[in-house]
């Protein structure tokens, strides 16, 4: 009997009722599970995902729920051969499968490692400085990020169905929101079973993750401003869930990732021998084959300058022409077949819209030799397009074929090109393989706007480049216009899709207690222990030891200068000096004060901190004279946890004059013993 793929509804395991939509082998046509959510009750999901899997992983902090991100990532990649088997049903090879498998489990890998590194051990993000309002600081701004306190509901494209669910998993979890997940049916199988690995290793509270295999049935009818719909996919389905009236009428966040006809560039400035136009090549024809050109990133126009179309064209074909495609169990396979056969008549279908208004000159549509059994495989022949007039053109800026199919197009100059890559309307992704500033600086200016990245590449970067497609979990992934106008991604930014920004008004007493940090203004505790004696975890924020004074002689500044050779005339010219707006007269080195700063507060012995790895946003604000004397306040702003060993303290430092003038402030970092 067929199996039926199951639900995870309220941490426990469900078939739908009925008997469900078939999820089709694309190699061979058979069966491989049913898939259906028929009768589950959407709204108490929802209900169990913000009260129990919120409620959990918001008791937890940002490096606990890191912690877990590495743990679900680890598991995945024990057991990562048991998704590889149901992967190759997909019609993937080993290669796709690996994007999709272990690029989705670094992709959490990435998310845990930054978690860890750039958030707090708290749950809530400070978002920049604190604005000063009022003239005393009594009343100041602070900009904050909270977890929303809805579920994110995850509707997902069939392509990726372990990457594109880990994308947004990381984020989400690591911003404290529970996630119910919904594959696409097609590829089902591949997610549930990930879900599965995920949940067995134990680290998921329960109701921070749920799956739907099927229909969301009334979801959208229960979601509320705290929910978040984050969906990949076709950008008719896009636009039919994000005019649903709750979506409109309860601004429920909704972030899209839809097709898009991305575009590559060959600079003006490459010629034949020109390592560029190999990379060129060579790019293009990794785009149309890999995982058979269903990447939502997949190069679909390509611009080239129109004396080197006919070379361009003949260096794809040969390429194009030796692809073995078929059935990824055979070792000599390189390009495996689309999901399914209805995936395949999709394709075609689009493919002959663009044949009525370009030149077919590789491939054929209807036919193909493949490996395996071409009456039931979902097996597709690479198509290259060409068509000599894009101005003319339409459809081939406005059809997105998801399948091995792209189409070559000249230009004139480089204005030209920036025009027609933009015609795409807002794509993902753009790349330009030239070698030359210039070039790369015009398309920066006038196309980055109509694209979420763009890639350039040439000799200097080629051996270490990432290539066109491949989104990458530190950089963003979305795009404008018809890519969906969303975004994921790009390090802890795609964290904070999941989160509230909020301004946070008031004194600076209430705003550091709520947001855990020191802010200029709110009291300083102080004891007679000096801080460098207190280990990492007797530190309280806001401790505060205020130095004594010292003065800063002439002598001091001409000992520095000639100590460290830092003779600019500010310090060591009179006359230079005194004709200066700024400094009206000597003063001394900046770094001097530092220097002195450090002698004052530093406590020599052995001790709880271990290193001074850093100092940040120094300003210096007066500047001082000789015979001015200087002291210091050193105050804990932020600690945040580094090993089981060792924490980094951020300590607030502040250089005041006689007067009590800031004269400079900055902040340092040491590692101290836990
Ligand atoms: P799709 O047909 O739009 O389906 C996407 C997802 O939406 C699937 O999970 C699908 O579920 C679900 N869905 C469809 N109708 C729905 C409805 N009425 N209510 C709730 N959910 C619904 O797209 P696809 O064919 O799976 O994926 C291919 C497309 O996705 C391509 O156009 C590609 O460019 C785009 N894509 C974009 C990105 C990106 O990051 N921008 C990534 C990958 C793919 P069922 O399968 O159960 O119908």
């Amino acid at each position: 009997m067929t199996r039926m793929l199951q639900n995870f509804s309220k941490d426990s395991w469900v078939k739908g009722e009925g008997s469900g939509r078939p999820v089709v082998s694309a190699i061979d046509g058979s069966t491989v599970a049913m898939a259906g959510s028929e009768g589950l009750n959407f709204a108490a999901m929802l209900d169990h995902a913000r009260s129990v899997g919120g409620a959990a992983l918001k008791s937890m902090t940002f490096h606990q729920r890191a912690a877990m991100l590495k743990v679900l990532a680890k598991g995945l990649m024990e057991r990562k051969e048991e998704l590889y088997e149901l992967s190759a049903q997909t019609g993937a090879t080993r290669a796709d499968g690996w994007i999709d498998i272990e690029g989705g489990a670094g992709t959490l890998f990435t998310m845990s490692s930054k978690g860890r590194k750039e958030l707090p051990d708290g749950v809530v993000i400070v978002d920049g400085s604190h604005e000063p309002i009022g003239k005393t600081g009594s009343f100041i701004g602070q900009h904050v990020y909270t977890s929303l306190q809805g579920a994110a509901l995850h509707i997902n494209a069939f392509n990726f169905p372990v990457w594109g669910m880990l994308e947004k998993l990381g984020p989400t979890l690591l911003a404290g929101m529970p996630a119910i997940v919904k594959p696409a049916t097609a590829t089902a199988q591949v997610c549930e079973h990930a879900v599965r690995i995920m949940l067995e290793s134990g680290a998921l509270p329960a109701g921070a993750l749920q799956l739907i295999v099927g229909s969301v049935g009334d979801m959208f009818d229960h979601l509320t401003c705290q929910d978040v719909v984050s969906f990949t996919g076709s950008a008719d389905t896009a636009r039919l869930l994000q005019s649903h009236p709750v979506i409109t009428s309860q601004s429920v966040r909704f972030i899209a990732e839809c097709d898009s006809i991305n575009c590559t560039v060959l600079g003006p400035d490459v010629s034949e021998q020109d390592p560029e136009f190999d990379l060129f090549v060579k790019e293009v024809f990794r785009e149309m084959t890999v995982k058979a050109g269903q990447k939502c990133t997949a190069i679909r126009r390509i611009f080239v300058p129109s004396a080197m179309v006919d070379s361009v064209e003949e260096a794809l074909r040969a390429r194009l022409n030796k692809v073995v495609t078929g059935d990824p169990a055979d070792e000599t396979v390189r390009m495996g077949a689309l999901v399914s056969r209805s995936q395949r008549e999709d394709v075609r279908e689009k493919a002959r819209s663009l044949a009525s208004e370009c030149d077919l000159v590789c491939g054929e549509i209807d036919e193909v030799k493949a490996i395996g059994d071409e009456q039931v495989g979902a097996f597709q022949s690479p198509l290259l397009f060409r068509n000599d007039r894009p101005w003319q053109a339409g459809l081939v800026h406005d059809i997105e074929a998801f399948g091995p199919v792209a189409t070559l197009m000249p230009y004139e100059g480089v204005s030209d090109a920036i025009g027609l890559a933009n015609r795409g309307k807002g794509s993902l992704v753009m790349s330009v393989f030239t070698h030359d500033p210039n070039v790369a600086q015009q398309f920066v200016l006038q196309c980055a706007a109509f694209h979420g990245r763009m890639v350039f590449v040439d000799r200097d970067c080629a051996a270490e480049s990432t290539g066109h497609g491949s989104p990458l979990p530190t950089l963003i992934h979305g795009g404008p216009g018809r890519a969906g106008g969303g975004e994921e991604m790009g390090g802890i930014r795609g964290v904070k899709h999941y989160m509230q920004r909020s301004a946070l008004q008031g004194s600076p007493r209430l705003l550091s207690a709520a947001t855990g940090q020191f802010l200029a203004g709110a009291p300083q505790l102080t004891g007679e222990i000096h801080p460098f004696r207190k280990r990492y975890a007797e530190l309280d924020i806001g401790y505060t030891l205020h130095t004594g004074s010292r003065t800063i002689t002439l002598e001091d500044v001409e000992h520095f200068a000639e100590f460290t050779g830092d003779n600019f005339y500010a310090h060591m010219d009179e006359v230079a000096a005194a004709a200066s707006p700024i400094f009206g007269g000597r003063v001394a080195h900046g770094y001097l004060i530092l220097s002195f700063a450090a002698g004052l507060f530093v406590d020599p012995d052995p001790g709880p901190v271990l290193a001074n790895f850093g100092l940040e946003s120094l300003r210096f604000i007066k500047p001082v004279k000789p015979g001015e004397s200087i002291k210091v306040s050193l105050t804990v702003k932020s600690k945040s946890p580094r090993t089981p060993d060792m924490g980094e303290v951020r300590w607030a430092v502040a250089v005041t004059n006689g007067e009590d003038e800031l004269v400079a402030s900055y902040e340092l970092l040491t590692m101290n013993a836990v």
